[in-house]
């Protein structure tokens, strides 16, 4: 998505195919974090560091309506942890520089109690607080495609890229396939880039058959409770887990996601499942650190997601660089792989900066840095029911002012109206009801049950709107309630 609004901002003929739906990979999976890397830093990867954070700072910059200030604790129960952790992120804060979120700050007990109250007390010496980003994944990527959209690139759903043109052994285009009829298209394009994560060796492989592996997969789950776990805007983070990682516990959307994992698995899943030992693994951790702790009839909602890792000879996932790399095979396929969400602007650039040379357009300059992501409105008050539309709220609040019906919330328990579901119709491209409620609204990532029970409501107001009849409804509520069963914890 990142490099469709590079492409077509910078003036090149753009066109975006997408298997499934926008972000229904890992892209609506991450810990909605815009940050540095407190952990690159540990590891001691200062270019990656710097890179993100300058990134964070131009993302908070462009899309401000999506990209918000969040205060982070580390609590401290050793002597060394305050000036360990408080100098490293003396460091962050530097390495920031005037894109800074804000300065980190030693704290004692009573001042780490006052924003963290769940966290244990026993043996508690103090913490240090700092702050990185946080942003709602599946929206930007939304937001993304508009703003390609309104650079003049063609961005399509639920078309999948089945084989590769090729002309005197240079790529010269895609054959696609439509997801929902079938039909075949050839698409001739002077530059093809794969940009498939999890999935990018799949289309190495119609390339070259006999290409070695480009990525590795790392699988990472979250665990969402209600916000009583955390009753206050302050996340914490834990630097240190049994298996060497860090652990976050982050307010989002009036709930606590807390992740994650780190588990190698074999093979790539558009749904990939949370495994047993990953969601006792995040119990055990939160129980350790809060006061109260929450059972596994608490957790509303488990999603997993897998990193697409560069791949390299290291056994442990959580070492293996989260750096991009770009592959260019003999034919001329562009591959880029790795990197996180943070930093797809550059990730972009970088990889368009060898596209615009290859189709002979080096004049095309990358102009993404001040680029707005479409939605941009300078100032935001995030405690407002639509705030993450940006600039497009006022359209929904049109709507609802027309039609007093669809202020009506889809379910008690979500935050979100029936003018939502519409407006995603009608304007970003939402195709079925899991789209509407995994990533146009984040209703199934913030309470699976609440989302199941929410369906028949969406399928009939999605149906009314795109003339669709009663067994499309039926068929769109098993559909998503068989890939929802998975976002509940059956225990
Ligand atoms: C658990 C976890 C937590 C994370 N947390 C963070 C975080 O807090 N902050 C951060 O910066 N990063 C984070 N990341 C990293 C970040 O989420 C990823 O680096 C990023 O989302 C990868 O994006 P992508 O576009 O490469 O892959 P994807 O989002 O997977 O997109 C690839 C797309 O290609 C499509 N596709 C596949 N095959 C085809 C085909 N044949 N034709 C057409 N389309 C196809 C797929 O359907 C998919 O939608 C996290 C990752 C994980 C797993």
């Amino acid at each position: 998505m990142g490099i469709a609004v590079d492409a077509a901002s910078r003036g090149c003929k753009t066109i975006l195919l997408e298997k499934y739906d926008f972000a229904k990979g890992t892209s609506s999976r991450s810990t909605k974090l815009v940050h540095g890397g407190v952990r690159y830093l540990q590891q001691g990867n200062l270019k990656l560091v710097m890179e993100a954070l300058k990134e964070r700072g131009l993302l908070k910059k462009n899309a401000p309506h999506l990209v918000k200030n969040q205060a982070f604790v580390i609590p401290n129960y050793k002597w060394w942890e305050n000036p360990f952790y408080g100098i490293g992120l003396k460091v962050y804060d530097w390495m920031a520089g005037s894109l800074g979120f804000g300065p980190s700050q030693f704290l004692n007990k009573e001042e780490t109690l006052a924003l963290a109250p769940n966290l244990d007390e026993e043996d508690l010496r103090g913490g240090v607080l700092y702050h990185d980003g946080q942003f709602d994944d599946a929206r930007l990527a939304i937001h993304l495609a508009m703003t390609a959209v309104d650079h003049g690139a063609t961005i399509l759903n639920y078309i999948s890229v089945e084989g590769l043109m090729k002309a005197d052994g240079n790529i010269c285009g895609v054959k696609a396939k439509d997801s929902f009829d079938g039909k075949e298209y050839e698409i001739k394009a002077k530059v093809v880039i794969n940009a498939t994560g999890i999935f990018s060796d799949d289309i190495v492989k119609m390339d070259d058959k006999n290409a070695e592996p480009l990525i590795t997969h790392s699988q990472g789950i979250h665990l969402v409770f209600d916000k009583e776990y955390l009753p206050s805007d302050t996340a914490i983070m834990i630097p240190r887990t049994d298996d060497g990682r860090v652990l976050f516990a982050v307010p989002w959307h009036n709930k606590i996601i807390v992740g994650t994992t780190d588990t190698l698995v074999s093979k790539a899943s558009e749904e990939p499942v949370a495994l047993k030992e990953e969601i006792e693994f995040l119990m055990q951790h939160v129980s350790r650190y809060l006061r109260k702790d929450p059972s596994y009839t608490d957790v509303r909602s488990v999603f997993a997601g897998l990193r697409p890792l560069v791949k390299s000879n290291s056994k442990i996932t959580s070492a293996i660089s989260r750096d991009h790399h770009i592959a260019i095979s003999d034919s001329e396929l562009i591959s880029i792989t790795g990197g996180k969400w943070t930093t797809y602007r550059k990730m972009a650039e970088d990889v368009m900066e060898i596209a615009v040379h290859k189709a002979g357009m080096s004049d095309k300059e990358c102009v993404t840095k001040n680029l707005h992501i479409h939605g941009y409105k300078k100032t935001t008050d995030y405690t407002t029911p639509l705030y993450y539309y940006g600039s497009d709220e006022g359209a929904i609040q049109t709507m609802v002012k027309n039609n007093p019906a669809l202020g009506e919330l889809i379910h008690p328990a979500l935050p979100y109206i029936k003018a939502e579901i519409i407006w995603a119709v009608q304007y970003e491209l939402c195709m079925t009801v899991e789209d509407a409620l995994a990533r146009r609204t984040r209703a199934l990532l913030l309470d699976a049950k609440a989302a199941i029970e929410s369906a028949p409501v969406v399928a009939a107001l999605m149906a009314k709107e795109m003339g669709k009849d009663e067994l499309w409804i039926i068929e769109q509520i098993n559909i998503f309630n068989s890939v929802a069963k998975n976002y509940l914890l059956n225990y």
